[in-house]
């Protein structure tokens, strides 16, 4: 038995399923991946094999893995005593920073997942509105919690250009009455959006939405998508909320709105936020948030909120993704990668097709042309893509497949050229060898 099998079969007679969190066990391999050490876009598990990290802390690690910068600030908050639930000067340079960076953002709060920031916002923006009905997209993620865990993973029966917009419940324990206060949309259907809004405009507390469909895989919105998301939402006084948890500084410090250029009202953010440590904030309009307790009537509360090794691990790594330069080495090393893994598939004839903005990407087996929207996704091979992930991982690429249609990956700017390459001279190895 390996050390991976044993160690697995230890875990399940104590933590459910064996993991900490569902999604941990990769469903390419049917049990999760134990790294005992990381440093910059390398992992190295139980028997001390390395591999190029192309999952990153499932998007958390934006700089590397132990990134200096980060881990000294860390250090510091702790030698400082790392007492939680009080307020400290860090909190507000945090949010100067944010507020700096992301356009929607005029005030900000601070919570411990994407999860939890979805929810609050959710919350909020019901208690601004006085509305229930909450409109999302086919397949966007926005977290765990019961008002969005519908319409992700797999549908239970196929979907189809024609079918009506899919409300299935992704997880049992969630109450049935729920899906009735969700109208749900497929992405980029500009004329089913419009209909949506018409029809349930004057019920609609809110629109959220992922700017860039990053959960499968990487789909952009079409400028007249979100023109009309935009233009539409505010004219009926529908809040727009952007769930940017996985794509804010993935393409710039300003996220996905800055890049599309579209403010939303209220929005999101995660993952790269806190450099690898749990930190997620969400915020928006000043008069919006100004509803949170204690100026207003809506609760948002957290003993852990921003705790201080949190904040300071977030202002390393906010500081380092500001520094000039940050940027153009991210999309420099994106291409040379997206570039050179599509060029592996075109040299050993595999039907796959990488395409990504900024630090995260996604693969698509199968598809001829771009997806663009979540129905499109359905179509890719799942048979070859667990072939890939499997190979990619046997011959020292570590990817992540958990467990619904194409996956998303990313890489770090801890990455060089060289790392590229040697990246990509192993991603041939795993393809010649399928
Ligand atoms: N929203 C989006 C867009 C996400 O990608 C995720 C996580 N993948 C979440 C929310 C939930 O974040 P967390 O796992 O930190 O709760």
């Amino acid at each position: 038995m390996s050390r991976i099998t044993e160690h697995y079969q230890r875990a399940r007679k104590s933590l459910a399923g064996g993991v900490s969190a569902s999604t941990r066990v990769n469903r390419a391999l049917g049990h999760p991946m134990y790294f005992s050490r990381a440093a910059g876009c390398q992992v190295w598990d139980f028997d001390g094999r390395d591999y190029y990290d192309l999952c990153c802390s499932h998007g958390a690690t934006l700089l590397g893995h132990g990134d200096e910068r980060i881990t000294r600030a860390v250090h510091e908050a702790i030698a400082a005593g790392a007492a939680c639930s009080y307020e400290n000067e860090t909190h507000a340079e945090l949010a100067e920073l944010l507020c700096d960076s992301i356009p929607a953002f005029e005030r900000v709060r601070f919570t411990g997942s994407g999860t939890e920031a979805t929810m609050h916002t959710i919350r909020l923006a019901r208690a601004f509105t006085g509305r229930t009905k909450l409109l999302k997209i086919e397949g966007h993620f926005h977290g765990y919690h019961d008002q969005v865990m519908f319409a992700i993973g797999s549908p239970p029966s196929p979907l189809t250009a024609e079918s009506a917009p899919g409300t299935w419940p992704a997880s049992s324990g969630m109450p049935a009455e729920l899906v009735e206060q969700l109208v749900v949309v497929p992405f980029n259907r500009t004329d089913l959006l419009a209909e949506a809004l018409a029809k349930y405009g004057d019920e609609l507390a809110a629109v959220i939405c992922e700017p860039v469909f990053y959960n499968a895989g990487c789909i952009l919105p079409s400028r007249e998508f979100i023109r009309v998301m935009r233009e539409e939402t505010r004219r009926r006084g529908v809040l727009l909320i952007f769930d940017e948890v996985q794509s804010a500084f993935r393409m710039g410090p300003g996220g996905a709105q800055a890049h599309l250029g579209i403010t939303p009202d209220l929005c999101t953010v995660g993952k790269a936020v806190g450099g690898t440590y749990p930190l997620s904030v969400f915020g928006g309009r000043a008069d919006i948030m100004a509803r949170l307790q204690p100026e207003g009537d809506c609760q948002h509360s957290g003993t852990y909120n921003g705790h201080p090794v949190v904040v300071a691990a977030a202002l390393a790594a906010l500081k380092a993704y500001l520094e000039p330069g940050f940027y153009e080495h991210v999309f420099a090393i994106a291409d040379r990668l997206y570039t050179g893994i599509n060029d592996v598939f075109d040299r050993y004839e595999l039907p796959g097709r990488a395409i990504g903005l900024g630090a995260r990407f996604g693969i698509y087996f199968g598809i001829d042309d771009q997806p663009q929207d979540f129905r499109d996704t359905l179509q890719h091979s799942r048979t070859l893509m667990l072939q890939f992930i499997r190979a990619a991982i046997e011959h020292g690429v570590y990817l992540h497949d958990y467990g619904g249609g194409a996956c998303h990956h990313g890489f770090c700017a801890a990455m060089t050229t060289a790392d590229v390459d040697q990246t990509l001279d192993r991603l041939a190895a795993a393809v010649q060898s399928m």
